[in-house]
Parts: C-alpha cells; structure tokens; sequence
C-alpha cells in the first residue's frame, strides 16, 4: 500500500463532496462539500503525492484486463508481490480524469471491510491509473447472474446484503452519499466478501437524469426529479439491489424501458403530490 489510510482519519466531506483538495497527514480531504451545478474541479496530483498515495509505475507490474469501466480499461496488476485491480484512465486533462482523481481522493479517507480499498494512484505522464485492491469474484451482478441459483445459497445472498448494508452504514456515518448503488458497483473477494465500490464519485451535474447512461432504475424519485440526492436515495438504491440479489442478477423492472420508468416516476409523483394538497 501506498500510504495506509486511518479508520481515524476523519473525512471532511458532508453531503456529496466537490473537489477543492488540500492535505492532512494521510487523506486528500475535501472542502466546500456540498454537491452543486459549480462543480470546480481543482485535484492536483501533487496533493496525492504529498499525502503519501502515489504508486511508481515502475512498481506495478499490467496483466490481463478485468473489465470495462466508464473511464476506461480495469486490468490486474501485481504491486509489491500482491494482486491488485488498476482502473485506467488515458487522458489526464479531460474532465473525466479528474472525476476520477475525486473518487480515489475520497477513497483515500475512507477504510471498511465492506469497501473497496484504494492502494494508491500512478501518474505516467498522460496516463492516470487507480490502484485498489483485487476482488477475484468480480461484481456482484455478474456472480448472481453467472453461479444462478443453483450456486448461490440463501445464506450467500443474506451475506452479500448485510455486506453491503454495513459498508453502506459506514459511508452513512462518514456522510458520505454514493449515488450510484447498485449490484455492478458491488465486488465480491477471493473469500465472497462483498464490498462497495465507485462511492461518492462526484458525477457530471451536466449528465441529465434522462442521458442514456443516468442509472434511473437505481434512483430515488426525489433525486431523479430534484437532483435530491441523500442517505435515503441511497436506501432506495439499497431496496432495488435488494431485489438484485433475490432475482440473481436480474435487471429491475424488466419489462420497462428506463426513459418509460423516468416520466411513470415523474407521473407517481405528481399524483403523490396532488393527493397531498
Ligand atoms: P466504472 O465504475 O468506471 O464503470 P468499474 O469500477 O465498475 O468501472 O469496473 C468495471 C469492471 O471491472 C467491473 O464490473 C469488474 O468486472 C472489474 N473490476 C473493477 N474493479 C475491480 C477490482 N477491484 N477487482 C476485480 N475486478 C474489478
């Protein structure tokens, strides 16, 4: 590991972190928290060179690619003798870099059984690459869906919802809200621990909620209409991965197209709305 992170480190974010970064001892920390439409993305790598996270290339050793991120390729890698997961991510400059920086910055505050654990972060010239630890059973949506349930026991799925509960719980006291929970941003180690990953990735605010890649099926009616993100529209999140686990896997709602499912919502609620008048 890079630098370990501290359970007593504290996390200055509240709500959804934006990215104003200075350095205490171990943790890139994060002012002026609230997630807003004025998202400054100010990340310095040196910020994670100077709390201790940067990884040398030299000291990572790429193998086979493990899948296909929103920022770009995830491969195995060795570092210091240990499997790791490294997320690629060609372009530096480009806004989605630093969206990633954000998220690794988070994650350098956060440590949980139940939480991805960043290692550190390589800078190669153009080339960023997040460094966490390896979850040889991929996600939790691909495991449901390939082992089925002839494979996955009860008692495995009672397990995987409680894992996921306590990492959950974890972000909750360190207010932190995720945004994005679902079964594909869960993992599964070597040992079928599942764990949380992509929390608190500060989003695009230009991404409507009706862009083809905007997880409506995942999201609370009050963040999809109001942008209200918050512990409850994770909860809400929390019930459909719920529902994740007990179809092993199956896509919510099925026989709903995403864009149908965001103007019922919109309808549900202003029907809710009218009733309460
Ligand atoms: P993004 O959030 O950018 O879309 P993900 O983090 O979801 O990318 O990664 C995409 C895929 O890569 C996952 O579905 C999983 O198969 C694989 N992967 C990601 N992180 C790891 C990891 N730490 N260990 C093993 N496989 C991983």
């Amino acid at each position: 590991m890079a630098k370990s992170s501290s359970s007593s480190s504290s996390p200055s974010a509240s709500t959804i972190i934006t990215t104003t970064t200075t350095i205490t001892s171990n943790s890139v920390n994060h002012h002026n928290h609230t997630h807003n439409n004025n998202n400054n993305h100010l990340l310095d790598p040196k910020a994670f060179e100077e709390a201790g996270w940067v990884i040398r290339m030299s000291e990572l050793k790429l193998g086979e690619v493990l899948g296909k991120g929103e920022f770009g390729d995830v491969v195995l890698g060795t570092y210091r003798g240990q499997k790791v997961a490294v997320k690629k991510l060609k372009d530096s400059n480009c806004k989605a870099a630093q969206d990633y920086l954000t998220e690794a910055s988070l994650m350098t505050s956060l440590l949980h059984r139940n939480l991805v654990q960043l290692l550190g972060v390589v800078f190669d010239g153009p080339t960023i690459c997040v460094v966490t630890e390896f979850m040889a059973k991929g996600s939790l949506v691909d495991y449901l869906r390939s082992r089925g349930r002839l494979h996955v026991t009860a008692r495995d799925q009672i397990a995987f919802a409680a894992d996921t509960c306590a990492g959950m719980a974890y972000l909750e006291s360190r207010r932190v809200i995720h945004r994005d929970l679902a079964a594909r941003n869960v993992l599964i180690s070597e040992e079928g621990v599942a764990k949380v990953c992509d929390f608190g990735l500060a989003k695009d605010p230009s991404l409507g909620t009706e862009g083809g890649k905007f997880p409506i099926k995942w999201t609370a009616p009050e963040a999809l209409r109001y942008s209200r993100f918050s512990n409850k529209s994770d909860m809400w999140s929390f019930g459909i991965l719920l529902w994740e686990i007990y179809s092993f896997g199956r896509v919510p709602y099925p026989r709903i197209v995403s864009t149908a499912l965001f103007c019922l919502e919109c309808s549900l609620i202003n029907l809710f709305l009218f009733c309460n008048l």
